[in-house]
């Protein structure tokens, strides 16, 4: 794919609208986009990792939840962090899940691909994905992928 400039809210706000059906009104989404909008990168990868991430999110939480998405950039990386109001990703598990194949889901409900492809296209735009704790003790993935230097 072309590497290009891409607005970041357009394409969090396309990811959603292809997830509302998994959404429904169980999950409230929050929306904190400032920082820098643009992001150099493949657009359909972009949303890819976005999917892969705000899927997993709707997966983790139990009931009605939250799951915020922010935008933001720490003057070298444009930053987007997703966060829910799951149970967060167990301290031993926080590297695993990023292999292929690793799943915590039942028998034919989880690939275990889309962390491992989310860290590849990451990694492949010079970026990073990481895993912390949410505030409420949620999950909190923040992807984030250096500003183009021109
Ligand atoms: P899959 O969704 O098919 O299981 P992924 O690679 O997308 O594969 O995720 C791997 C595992 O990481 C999940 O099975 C789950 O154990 C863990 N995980 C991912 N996102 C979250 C999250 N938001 N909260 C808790 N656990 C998560
Ligand atoms: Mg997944």
């Amino acid at each position: 794919g072309e590497m290009r400039s891409v607005n970041v809210p357009e394409a969090i706000e396309t990811v959603l609208a292809l997830l509302q059906h998994k959404l429904g009104t169980r999950i409230a989404v929050e929306r904190r986009l400032h920082g820098a909008t643009e992001i150099h990168c493949t657009p359909a990868l972009l949303n890819q990792v976005v999917m892969n991430v705000i899927g997993n999110a709707a997966d983790a939480i139990p009931g009605e939840g939250t799951i915020t998405v922010e935008t933001l950039s720490d003057g070298e990386n444009d930053l987007i962090r997703i966060s829910d109001t799951g149970p967060g990703v167990p301290e031993h598990l926080r590297e695993r899940i990023f292999e292929p194949f690793f799943t915590t889901k039942p028998v034919g409900s989880g690939t275990g691909l889309g962390l491992a492809i989310a860290y590849g296209v990451v990694q492949a735009h010079s970026g990073a994905i990481t895993v912390e704790t949410a505030p409420g003790g949620g999950a909190s993935f923040v992807i984030s992928i250096p500003r183009r230097a021109s």
